[in-house]
């Protein structure tokens, strides 16, 4: 009893002398709360989206590539939370947000069948070389938080980037296609026939995640997608 109080006491000091703040309001975290705050991880807007039921994100890859279900888990919009959330994983490397993000997600889709099945969780892949300039891949920590739950393996040396820095963002629809076209390669010898569940942070135009599908429908996989956030709605 004493102890606890003491142990208490000294972290509310310690919070006090170096407060923690929320990686997605900013606000204080009060004791017992980590990373993000209560308030956040209630409120943050979630997409409910269902998987395999023709939802909003399965339907932008209609026609493009096969996927057996596609979800999203939060709705990105630009100054909110959910975009200070990415921010603080993908570009201050705060790999405890993609972990939490991952856990809250698994946890919230773990009674549906989206994870039933699956062979391996495999994270989207940055080229080699730009692993080793950011120092992390910031879909591992999502996948890694994903695991946790649902214990599915992670496999991340299954689908490889081939190319260093392609900025989609500012080219037309078929340019990006034929663009992609080989983006990734996968290994068949590990992969052929299998499961797979893909990992993105945010999908936004999809055609990233169809480039790492492409390959992965060639060898027989049954591909399902998740990311964590979507301005698609
Ligand atoms: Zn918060």
């Amino acid at each position: 009893m004493l102890a606890s109080f003491i142990a208490r006491t000294c972290s509310d000091l310690w919070s006090l002398l170096y407060p923690q703040y929320c990686a997605g309001c900013t606000d204080a975290l009060q004791y017992s709360e980590n990373v993000i705050c209560t308030n956040c991880r209630v409120q943050l807007p979630r997409t409910n989206f269902k998987a395999g039921t023709g939802n909003q994100i399965e339907k932008h890859f209609w026609g493009k590539v096969k996927v057996e279900s596609a979800v999203a888990y939060l709705q990105f919009l630009k100054g909110t939370e959910v975009m200070h959330l990415l921010h603080e994983l993908k570009y201050r490397g705060n790999q405890e947000v993609g972990e939490l993000l991952g856990r809250m997600f698994a946890s919230e889709y773990e009674s549906s069948d989206f994870f039933s099945e699956v062979d391996y969780i495999i994270p989207v892949p940055l080229h080699e070389r730009k692993l080793k300039i950011r120092g992390f891949n910031q879909c591992d920590s999502i996948c890694k938080g994903i695991s946790e739950i649902t214990k599915l393996p992670v496999l991340t040396g299954g689908l490889k980037r081939n190319r260093f820095n392609e900025t989609q963002t500012s080219k037309g629809r078929f340019e990006r296609f034929t663009n992609t076209a080989d983006l990734f390669s996968v290994n068949s010898s590990l992969l052929k026939g299998k499961r797979v569940l893909l990992i993105d942070d945010v999908i936004t135009t999809g055609s990233t995640l169809e480039a790492c599908v492409n390959p992965l429908n060639e060898i027989g996989c049954s591909v399902r997608v998740a990311a964590m956030a979507s301005p698609i709605d």
